[in-house]
């Protein structure tokens, strides 16, 4: 059991933080939904990605952040936070029973990401 830092560079997103940092308190990592599996990075996502459609959205994502005193305290310090991870990728070699994710980093991506199937776990390797 463990859990990785998460760098991601999903901008469009309400969790988004400079520095490819993301400030959710938790994200689920899933496969794509139809197919019910993931053979390949794409097949992979980010369901706590929220579209950061303007200013007034930024309350979207409000009630998953992760803005404990300390952790606000540790982000202004420049300091790497980092959510729990959850996912449910059993087809990757880095997935753990307990959904835990035992990779060191991983990497958040989607460019230009309106929803959520466009973002990918890019440390997804296949078992
Ligand atoms: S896409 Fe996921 S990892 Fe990236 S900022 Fe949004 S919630 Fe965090
Ligand atoms: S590296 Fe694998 S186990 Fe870890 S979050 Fe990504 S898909 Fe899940």
């Amino acid at each position: 059991m463990s859990n990785p830092t998460v760098k991601c560079t999903v901008d469009q997103c309400t969790h988004y933080m400079p520095g490819d940092q993301c400030m959710a308190a938790k994200i689920g990592v899933y496969n794509d939904e139809i197919a019910g599996e993931s053979t390949a990075r794409s097949d992979t996502q980010c369901k706590s990605f929220h579209l950061n459609s303007g200013i007034g959205d930024m309350v979207g994502g409000l009630h998953n952040a992760n803005i404990s005193g300390t952790l606000k305290a540790a982000f202004m310090d420049g300091k790497q936070i980092t959510p729990a991870v959850e996912c449910y990728v059993n087809y990757c070699k880095y997935w753990d029973q307990g959904n835990y994710c035992n990779a060191r980093e991983i990497h958040i991506a989607g460019p230009n990401a309106a929803k959520t199937p466009d973002t990918n776990c890019n440390t997804f390797e296949a078992e």
